[in-house]
């Protein structure tokens, strides 16, 4: 199937993480999580929590207080990210970004079989595996007066876009068309097998979250700054032409993120739910 046209979508991102790193990782979930997974999915799911993900960003229009939560603006040009300093909204209110709310969905999800369990347990679910996407996107950590990219024009090839999309969809929808015959499996297989062979020893890596915690998304944020400094932001300009150096240069590290989301977010499961 050819890329799907989306325009500048907000969507787009999180549907790259959800189709390329959801597949695989009930394969890497604990029974536990796996039944309590299930358990949490609404029927029209049939137990695939990829065909949910992009539901976060669909709510954002009813739920208009989650826009906020799934980025952060760092300081311009300063590649790092502290949580006490980032993490608010655009009122400054404290824990509202995309760490804080996943270690609040991550909190919420922790009651589950619990009789404390108020929480709608369904969102909390679809909302920390949509968000764990996000914190691993490059530009959705990024810095504040570009808005992680929205308002930086660039060119992809041909195409007129925002920078912030060139990373959400361009990246990827280019690699499916020109290196899987636009067939989003074989890419899927691709992350999959690196994940088994190339990256295998830093796996064990990835999924540690130290410290007696649940979730790291402090870890994951400062990774995503240094990835936009390193290479989404890196050489580029308002009007830059950007075509095949750019792009066979950036989608290792796309990829990389994305296989690293995918990991993070079962063994964060597996975590909560035992
Ligand atoms: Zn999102």
């Amino acid at each position: 199937m050819a890329g799907v046209q989306t325009g500048i979508s907000p969507f787009a991102g999180l549907l790259r993480f959800c189709s390329v790193s959801l597949p695989h990782l009930q394969s890497r979930l604990s029974d536990a999580a796996e039944d309590a997974v299930k358990e949490l999915l609404p029927a029209s799911a049939n137990d695939d929590l990829a065909s949910l993900c992009s539901w976060a960003d669909r709510v954002k229009f009813r739920y208009h207080w989650s826009s906020p939560l799934h980025f952060i603006d760092t300081p311009d040009d300063l590649c790092t990210y502290q949580y006490t300093r980032d993490c608010k909204d655009e009122d400054g209110v404290k824990g509202r970004c995309v760490a804080g709310a996943i270690n609040n969905y991550t909190s919420q999800l922790l009651t589950y079989g619990s009789s404390q369990a108020d929480y709608n347990l369904t969102e909390a679910l679809l909302f920390l595996s949509h968000l764990m996407g996000d914190v691993h996107q490059p530009l959705h950590v990024g810095f504040t007066t570009d808005k992680g990219g929205n308002t930086i024009d660039v060119k992809w090839y041909n195409t007129k876009t925002v920078l912030h999309h060139v990373w959400d969809t361009n990246i990827i929808e280019t690699a499916e068309e020109q290196f899987y015959d636009s067939n989003i499996g074989d890419l899927i297989d691709a992350i999959e097998k690196n994940i088994t062979t190339e990256w295998a020893d830093q796996v064990p890596k990835w999924e540690i979250c130290s410290g007696n915690k649940t979730a790291c998304p402090d870890i994951y944020a400062s990774e995503g700054i240094k990835a936009a400094c390193n290479w989404s932001y890196k050489g580029v300009r308002e009007d830059s032409v950007l075509e095949d150096d750019y792009f066979l240069s950036r989608l290792p590290i796309i990829t990389f993120r994305l296989a690293q989301g995918g990991v993070r977010l079962a063994a964060t499961l597996n975590r909560i739910f035992g």
